[in-house]
C-alpha cells in the first residue's frame, strides 16, 4: 500500500462505526465481528464493472447506491438482516470529487440500514466495484430458492419492467418526464430489506429479481423441482411503464421487456395458501405493494398465460454474461 491509497481509504472509506458487534474495523489486516450464538451468517458478493454493469457516464452517487443495494437485495432474498460490508474498489485515478460523491452516497445507504463498512481493498485500474455484504438470520429462519411447493402461490413485490424501460429511455434519449421514475428505478433500486426480514415468518422460498422474472423464477422453480402457471394479466406494471408502452410501443405491452430484462430488484416469493392474508397485511405494514401472479405446479415448466388463455413462452431468459 502506498501513501495515496492510505489517504483514500482514510478519507473516503473510514466511516464511524455504530455497531457493537464490530470488534475490529478498517485499518488492520482483517476485520473481526461477533456473531451471536443463535444466529447464522449470510454472505453474498457482486461485482460492478464500468461499461458492463452500468454505462460509463453513470454518476458516482448512482454507482455507490446501486452497487450496495444489489448486494442488500441478495440478503433480502434470503430474509437476512444486513450487518456488515466490505468494498473492493478499482479506480482509474484518484478523482477527489468522484470519491467524495461515491463515499457520501455509500455511507448514506449504509446508515439507513445500520450496516458497517468493515474493510476492503483499493487498487488502480479500470473502474470496478465489488461489494461483499454479510447479514444475519435466526437459525432455520431463512428464505431459499429450493423450498417452493406445488400449490404455493407465487408473489412479487413492487412493479416489474421499470428498470428495463429506464434503460431504453436512456439509450433512445427519450425526453419524457413520466419516464424519469423508470430511470430512477434503474439507478436507485430499493432492496426489499425490511419486508423480507418479516417475510421469513410466513415463507420459506424467495429469490430477488435481478435478471428478469423469467430467469429468476426459473432458477427458483428448477431448484425446487416444480413448475408454475403465471397469469400475465396479474404482472404488476407501473403507470409510467403503461405510459411508455402506450406512447412508444403502439399501446402494446412488450412482455419480453418486462419479464426478461432484469434490474428490478424486487422479490419473488412463494406462499402456502394459509399464510396469504398474513403476508398481505405484512406488506401493508411495510407500505409495499405485493401481487399474486400465479401458482406453483408439478408440471416442471414455467407457463405464462395471456388474457385469451393462450400459453406464451419467452426465448430470452434474462441477462447472461457469456
Ligand atoms: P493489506 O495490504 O493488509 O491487504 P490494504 O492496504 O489493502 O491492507 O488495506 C488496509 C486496510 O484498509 C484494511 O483494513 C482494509 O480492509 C482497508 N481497506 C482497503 N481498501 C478499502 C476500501 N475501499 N473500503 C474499506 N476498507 C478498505
Ligand atoms: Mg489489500
Amino acid at each position: 500500500m502506498n501513501n495515496s491509497e492510505f489517504d483514500v481509504i482514510k478519507k473516503y472509506f473510514t466511516f464511524p462505526n455504530t455497531r457493537d458487534d464490530v470488534t475490529l474495523t478498517v485499518g488492520d489486516d482483517c476485520a473481526i465481528v461477533a456473531v451471536a450464538e443463535n444466529k447464522q451468517l449470510v454472505i453474498t458478493t457482486d461485482t460492478f464493472i464500468s461499461g458492463v454493469h452500468f454505462p460509463e457516464e453513470t454518476s458516482a452517487e448512482d454507482i455507490a447506491f446501486k452497487s450496495l443495494m444489489v448486494n442488500l437485495s441478495d440478503l433480502a432474498a434470503m430474509g437476512a438482516k444486513p450487518a456488515w460490508v466490505t468494498l473492493a474498489i478499482t479506480l482509474p485515478d484518484i478523482n477527489e470529487s468522484w470519491l467524495q460523491a461515491f463515499s457520501n452516497q455509500f455511507y448514506a445507504v449504509l446508515s439507513k440500514f445500520n450496516v458497517s463498512l468493515i474493510g476492503g481493498d483499493t487498487t488502480k485500474g479500470a473502474l470496478s466495484i465489488t461489494v461483499q455484504a454479510m447479514g444475519l438470520c435466526e437459525k432455520d429462519k431463512v428464505l431459499r430458492r429450493d423450498q417452493a411447493e406445488v400449490k404455493d402461490k407465487v408473489f412479487v413485490t413492487g412493479w416489474l419492467g421499470d428498470a428495463a424501460i429506464g434503460l431504453q429511455a436512456i439509450s433512445d434519449k427519450l425526453e419524457d418526464e413520466v419516464l424519469i421514475s423508470c430511470i430512477n428505478r434503474l439507478n436507485r433500486p430499493e432492496a426489499r430489506v425490511m419486508f423480507a426480514q418479516d417475510l421469513v415468518q410466513y415463507s420459506k422460498c424467495a429469490i430477488d429479481i435481478s435478471d428478469g422474472l423469467v430467469a429468476d423464477l426459473g432458477h427458483l422453480l428448477s431448484a425446487s423441482h416444480c413448475g408454475a402457471r403465471i397469469d400475465l394479466s396479474t404482472i404488476p406494471i407501473s403507470p409510467a411503464a403503461r405510459h411508455y408502452f402506450e406512447i412508444y410501443h403502439n399501446n402494446i405491452v412488450d412482455w419480453s421487456m418486462v419479464l426478461t430484462h432484469g434490474d428490478d430488484y424486487e422479490l419473488c416469493f412463494t406462499l402456502d395458501h394459509d399464510n396469504e392474508s398474513a403476508v398481505i397485511e405484512l406488506a401493508e405494514k411495510h407500505d409495499l405493494q405485493i401481487s399474486c401472479i400465479g401458482e406453483v405446479t408439478d408440471s416442471g415448466e414455467q407457463v405464462f398465460i395471456d388474457e385469451n388463455n393462450v400459453a406464451l413462452s419467452f426465448s430470452a431468459s434474462g441477462f447472461k454474461h457469456f
